[in-house]
């Protein structure tokens, strides 16, 4: 089984679920990592057809892609270019009687729906599809794929927008998010002191992007990102439906909210009852103390 992997960066570094995509290559057959040349994301196009020849003379089982923004434009073009099936934002990938069968989220988190098609397959794949230790992403040409070396080749595609020196949210193992409940952006400053002691990624809801208090970027949810981080702190966020779709696959979730009902509460893992202007600035420095005695 030949697994092809295209590996995306962002700032000169490997994304993370482009190494969750080479750890799950290697687990399901023989991976090559691909990097695609390309000083601008724009080329996704110039980028597919590049790859499909590629693909055409390589003829890899598989091709896995992050289902990032690019990744997803860029996986679309290829299976189309190819005549392949074409899988997209699976959370789960594996190989049945030549088949690619993969799960994936439907109506907003709702229905998680098996689908399959026949190989050869171009696979989108969401942050989570496979575990990576937790060190920091290797540099592109540092990555160790099985089996060592042989046709190991590189394209490159790399996204340039920028959200500043923050973890980029999809790949944070902590995520802070804030919601309404935070009556305004001038309150954010308790959001980005308990992300900074974290060393988290700032997430948001709908309804705090929409009304302008932070930039679209950080929206976490159906219409805005998926993350999967190892911990999702949810400050004054109800807990939407379209909220849950991005984020209910994190590992640990605390949330705090001052109204019991809330349903974030209801999928927490630590459900916190109480007024944020409270409480957060309170947690904050407990933490700030253990984080500085370690
Ligand atoms: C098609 C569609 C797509 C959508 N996509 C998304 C999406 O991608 N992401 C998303 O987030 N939403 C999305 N939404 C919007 C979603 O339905 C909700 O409206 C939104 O998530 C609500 O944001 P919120 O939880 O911040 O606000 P609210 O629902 O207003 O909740 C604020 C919470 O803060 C709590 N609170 C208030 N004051 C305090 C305090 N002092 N201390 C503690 N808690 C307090 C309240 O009890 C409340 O639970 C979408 C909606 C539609 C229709």
């Amino acid at each position: 089984m030949k697994v092809w992997v295209i590996a995306e960066l962002k700032e000169g570094e490997l994304r993370r679920v482009s190494l969750e995509a080479v750890a799950k290559a290697t687990e399901l057959g023989d991976a090559d990592v691909l990097e695609l040349h390309s000083d601008e994301r724009a080329s996704a196009l110039a980028g597919a057809t590049a790859l499909a020849e590629r693909a055409r003379a390589g003829a890899p089982d598989l091709i896995l892609v992050g289902a990032t923004p690019a990744g997803r434009d860029l996986a679309a073009r290829l299976a189309a270019k190819l005549g392949w099936t074409y899988l997209s934002e699976c959370a789960e990938l594996r190989i049945e009687d030549g088949q690619a069968v993969a799960v994936r989220s439907m109506y907003a988190g709702k229905v998680r729906a098996t689908v399959s098609g026949t190989l050869p397959a171009v696979v989108s794949v969401r942050a989570g599809i496979a575990q990576v230790a937790d060190a920091a992403p290797p540099r592109p040409g540092s990555v160790q794929v099985a089996p060592s070396g042989e046709g190991l080749e590189f394209v490159r595609f790399e996204e340039t927008k920028t959200t500043g020196t923050r973890v980029p949210l999809g790949e944070a193992r902590v995520v802070v998010s804030g919601g309404r409940g935070l009556k305004g952006p001038e309150n954010w400053k308790l959001v980005q002191d308990l992300a900074d002691v974290l060393g988290a990624a700032l997430g948001a809801s709908r309804a705090v992007t929409d009304a302008g208090w932070r930039p679209n970027e950080e929206q976490v949810g159906q219409t805005g990102k998926t993350v999967t981080p190892d911990l999702y702190i949810a400050l004054g966020i109800s807990g939407a439906i379209q909220h849950l779709a991005g984020m209910s696959s994190s590992k640990v979730i605390v949330a705090v909210n001052k109204d019991p009902d809330a349903d974030l509460l209801k999928i927490a893992d630590y459900a916190v009852v109480a007024d944020l202007f409270e409480f957060v600035p309170a947690f904050t420095e407990e933490l700030r103390k253990v984080v500085a005695r370690d």
